[in-house]
């Protein structure tokens, strides 16, 4: 019997498979993996990136596969694969909100900024999205500063 019990013992608590809590545990719609159940500490629109549920269903292909409704595994997935430019999907194939990590991410070049040619990053870099270029939040505000001058010397010519 006591053999019994150590061998109980040893079988381990479920952790959040993502930053190893063990209180308020749920599981994944997705891949059935142990996550926090911490959705609620999230504030709306503070883009605060503290809850390991939110973060692992919005910034992973494997919920966005999941979500889509996709078939197979999200690791090779076309569908996911044309979803995303080759960056964003790296980076949600790989950063750390993922259980399991995309093996063999593809190479691709980096996103510059279609004025300055500052390499861009997309999944943490502010920037804009003009007729398909992109652009770093300083030559986004430049434009808009442009923009707003060429109006209003528009208007003074009238
Ligand atoms: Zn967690
Ligand atoms: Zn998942
Ligand atoms: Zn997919
Ligand atoms: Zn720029």
């Amino acid at each position: 019997m006591a053999k019994k019990e150590v061998k109980q013992n040893k079988i381990s608590k479920p952790r959040c498979g993502l930053c190893g809590k063990v209180r308020n545990l749920t599981k994944t719609d997705c891949c059935g993996n142990w996550i926090c159940d911490d959705e609620h500490k999230y504030k709306a629109f503070s883009y605060a990136r503290n809850s390991c549920h939110r973060n692992h269903s919005r910034y992973t292909l494997c919920a966005y596969h999941f979500n889509e409704g996709h078939e197979g595994e999200w690791q090779t997935c076309r569908k996911c694969w044309n979803s995303f430019e080759a960056e964003m999907y790296v980076w949600y194939g790989t950063n750390e909100y993922n259980f399991v990590k995309l093996k063999n991410p593809p190479d691709y070049k980096p996103t510059r900024c279609a004025k300055c040619e500052i390499v861009i990053k997309l999944s943490t870099d502010g920037h804009s999205i003009s007729g398909g270029k992109y652009l770093c939040v300083e030559c986004s505000d430049r434009e808009t500063e442009n923009r707003i001058k060429q109006f209003e010397s528009d208007k003074a010519n009238k």
